[in-house]
């Protein structure tokens, strides 16, 4: 937990989210400015800040973390249509919250990049 992260809040529920799917250890909610039809945001509870700083005891989360990301795409009928996964890591790939999330993007033809 990291005091000024406002995901770590989400998973506190010191700030609200609309919650998809909470994977015990990993946790699904709409993303609050959305860059598609569907923008769901998939974090590991644990506050890692980038796919840059994992540690060797992370591996298992993450695994757990893109599992869950198939399941949840489905759940939401994104699995026909397709749909994509992002993670931005530090200043270049434009990362504004230092938490380690993945964008889940679908419902829609999606184009170029969009997060
Ligand atoms: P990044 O640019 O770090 O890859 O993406 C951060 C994402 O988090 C953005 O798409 C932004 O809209 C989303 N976001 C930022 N703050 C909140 C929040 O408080 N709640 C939710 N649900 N999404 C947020
Ligand atoms: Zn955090």
């Amino acid at each position: 937990m990291s005091n000024d992260c406002i995901f770590c809040k989400i998973v506190e529920k010191k700030s609200s989210a609309d919650i998809i799917f909470d994977g015990g250890d990993t946790l699904f909610f709409n993303d609050i400015s959305p860059k598609a039809a569907t923008h769901i945001l998939a974090i590991p509870k644990k506050h890692i800040i980038s796919l840059s700083t994992l540690v060797a005891d992370d591996h298992a989360v993450i695994g757990k973390l893109i599992h869950d990301i198939g399941h949840v795409a489905e759940e939401a009928g994104l699995e026909e249509g397709g749909y994509r996964v992002i993670s931005n890591v530090g200043s270049n790939a434009g990362q504004a919250v230092a938490h380690l999330h993945f964008h889940i993007l679908g419902g829609e033809p999606l184009g170029p990049l969009r997060c």
